[in-house]
């Protein structure tokens, strides 16, 4: 299967819902009036996107179609048109959904390092395998530190995936201080002269003060290290519990200066419009979405073919 299959199937839930909306709402040869705009505007509220970019597709809909007769494809085109722009954003992000790497800032000497954080089970330790994946047969050199040493499962998790895509990893036993586990896997990756360093850490939640410390040094760790490191510091979203990642973002970001988002388990919800609500509502670019359980189910965010893929039948 191809990218924009597999992510069309991952998204297709969502597209379901959309589509069926659509074609319910706007029939062909009727004039399309406000009671259609309305209904329409509710029904992409119920998928997540918010309220503000809901308008403005509705918006959008009045402008050159109210009055008219309806022509769904004309309806799905200015609807795929204005999510792609309101998916675009403003920072300077390369969306090249062929180069797994793109969205990437890369240290410009010595190993990148990634950091990634987030709530308990929203996917980071899987997003981890599955970019660690990404960049291994991009033919980067990866090691993986295992900073969830809260649980042992986790450092077990991390272990077999590493097994499996082939890359080296750094464990300690569980209890070690995370900080520790992350400053080793830097140091390894500059001993082996790898290109890339991923950390995982415990979930925790942005209210748990002494966790939220913890992450801190972390970061710090890093930084202490590898200067200049992490540069890029990965928020992995669970795009099931829709716009609560937002408050979750916005404190993670603090502490860890959150340069990107992993929207994990798109596969997994009708309301994949979240991604909408967390691209206009937030000022950290979306870079890698998760669309399902299995190892190559991790893909580079592109606005262009996720609008796509969302309207799509
Ligand atoms: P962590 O606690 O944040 O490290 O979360 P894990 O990576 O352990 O993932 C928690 C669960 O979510 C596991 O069962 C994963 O297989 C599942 N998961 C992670 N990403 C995705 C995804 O994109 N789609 C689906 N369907 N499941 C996912
Ligand atoms: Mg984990």
């Amino acid at each position: 299967m191809g990218l924009f299959d597999r992510l069309k199937k991952g998204l297709q839930k969502t597209a379901k819902v959309l589509n069926t909306d659509v074609r319910d709402l706007f029939r062909a040869g009727e004039i399309l009036n406000d009671e259609h705009l309305a209904q329409f505007e509710r029904r992409l509220i119920e998928s997540d996107m918010g309220v503000a970019a809901s308008m403005e597709i509705v918006e959008e809909l009045r402008k050159k179609h109210r009055g008219r007769t309806v022509v769904v494809e004309e309806i799905w085109a200015t609807v795929q048109s204005k999510l792609h722009e309101l998916l675009q954003g403003q920072e300077n992000v390369e969306y090249d959904a062929e180069n797994p790497l793109a969205p990437l800032n890369m240290a410009e000497e010595g190993p990148t390092v990634i950091l990634v954080a987030g709530v308990n089970g929203v996917g980071k330790t899987t997003s981890i395998a599955k970019l660690a994946n990404l960049l291994h047969k991009a033919g980067k050199k990866v090691v993986l530190a295992a900073g969830d040493t809260f649980r042992a499962a986790a450092v077990e998790q991390l272990t077999m995936w590493s097994q499996r895509i082939g890359c080296d990893i750094v464990t300690k036993e569980s209890g070690s201080d995370p900080a520790a586990v992350a400053y080793a896997g830097c140091e390894r990756a500059v001993e082996t002269g790898a290109d890339v360093v991923i950390i995982d850490t415990a979930g925790r939640l942005q209210t748990q003060k002494n966790l939220m410390q913890e992450l801190e040094k972390i970061y710090r760790v890093i930084g202490k290290k590898i200067p200049g490191g992490p540069h890029e510091s990965l928020l992995v979203l669970d795009a099931t519990t829709g716009q609560n990642g937002i408050i979750q973002a916005e404190v993670f970001s603090g502490i860890i200066d959150a340069t990107g988002l992993v929207l994990a388990k798109l596969d997994g919800t009708a309301k994949g419009g979240v991604v909408v609500a967390i691209r206009q509502k937030m000022g950290i670019p979306v870079k890698y979405v998760g669309v399902g359980e299995q190892i190559d189910d991790l893909q580079v965010f592109n606005p262009e073919q996720f609008a796509a893929a969302l309207v799509s039948e």
